[in-house]
């Protein structure tokens, strides 16, 4: 491995990967290459392993997403309602889901996400923030994308800062990383061109992060970007990590063309693998690499936490905005077993990463 290091150069490469120092964007574009993979691999694995061992982390979740009605109906999103289907579920009906699944399986967070609709007042969110706080004192409240903030905030004339401050005073805890898809905006245009712009959404995320509303991040990738669009996200999120150490995760989101206006072949295995490994090598600055499995599929997630990831995520519990997917749902003990048999110590943990148990 040691010639083949010096045959490209890798040397310095991985030397200041591992000692965090300042690497330039065109060493990134010449390294982070899919035919280094094995190497990558190596590296994105000893980042993970200097922050968590051999630990492998899991959440119990419940994901809802309150309606599917949504006036920006973006080209890569095969879940905004095109017809007969629209729903919206009005608080009691939300509190009725998270009392099943929190009674049942004991959930730690309830993640809550859905569309641009115009027909919900200020206090729609307010009260189902306020009303799962009341009955759910110990459930962390992850809601409303930057997308969603951008729409609250000009649907009811207040800055990103007073929507935000208003939604954390009624119970908002973290904001989910959705929206960002590639932080590059003439790709925003061929896919989401109706959808707030790069900087919008980084500057949501910096005001979240100022008033104590840490975020997880995300990136879509498999559409119609290249690996630099890749690179040039993940520096522009590092960058913002830098600033203010506000991002929990960070979450490759392999995209998914079935039932959307894009019409493109899912990635491969091997992209998959090499999009976990080269998030993990440019964010070390973020302590956590989220392998999301109802994205990427359970095999392909497993393998990724040979690649730099140490978190499958949650246990979702019926999600609705991917479509094609094998399972909705991870329960604990399948968790727990398939962490143990890839050899590594199952961790239940909250959405912050505090450990809740050691299995
Ligand atoms: S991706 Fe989000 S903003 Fe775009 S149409 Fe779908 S629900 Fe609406």
């Amino acid at each position: 491995m040691i010639n083949i290091l010096k045959e490209y150069s890798f040397d310095d490469f991985y030397y200041k990967v591992l000692n965090n120092e300042k690497i330039t964007k065109n060493h990134y574009l010449k390294y982070l290459k899919p035919e280094y993979l094995s190497i990558l691999s190596y590296i994105a694995n000893e980042i993970k392993n200097r922050y968590h061992g051999n630990s492998a982390y899991f959440i119990i979740n419940k994901h809802i997403n309150y309606t599917n009605i949504c006036i920006n109906r973006c080209k890569l999103c095969s879940f905004y309602s095109r017809g007969s289907d629209s729903y919206t579920y009005d608080v009691k009906k939300i509190l009725e889901k998270i009392n099943l699944y929190y009674r049942r399986y004991n959930i730690r967070e309830v993640h809550i996400v859905g569309g641009l609709n115009p027909s919900l007042e200020f206090e729609y969110y307010e009260t189902l923030l306020r009303e799962i706080k009341k009955r759910f004192p110990n459930l962390i409240i992850k809601a409303f994308s930057a997308v969603e903030i951008d729409f609250i905030s000009k649907k009811f004339g207040m800055s990103y800062k007073e929507t935000l401050l208003r939604l954390k005073d009624a119970g908002l805890d973290i904001i989910p990383g959705g929206g960002a898809e590639i932080l590059d905006d003439n790709i925003r245009k061929k896919i989401c061109p109706n959808k707030i712009n790069s900087d919008t959404w980084l500057e949501i995320h910096e005001t979240a992060h100022r008033l104590g509303i840490k975020s997880n991040a995300t990136m879509l990738y498999g559409h119609v970007e290249e690996i630099h669009h890749r690179i040039d996200h993940l520096l522009k999120l590092k960058k913002l990590q830098e600033k203010t150490n506000g991002f929990i995760t960070f979450l490759p989101l392999k995209f998914k063309p079935e039932g959307t206006e894009i019409k493109v072949k899912e990635t491969t295995l091997y992209d998959d693998l090499f999009t976990i490994a080269i998030s993990r090598i440019v964010l070390n600055n973020f302590k956590n690499i989220t392998a999301y499995w109802i994205t990427l599929g359970l095999e392909t997630s497993k393998f990724s936490l040979y690649y730099g990831a140490n978190d499958l995520g949650g246990s979702v519990y019926n999600e609705y905005i991917i479509k094609n997917k094998v399972k909705n749902y991870i329960h604990r003990e399948e968790f727990i077993n398939i962490i143990k048999d890839l050899g590594l110590k199952p961790i239940e943990r909250d959405s912050y990463f505090n450990v809740i148990k050691i299995y």
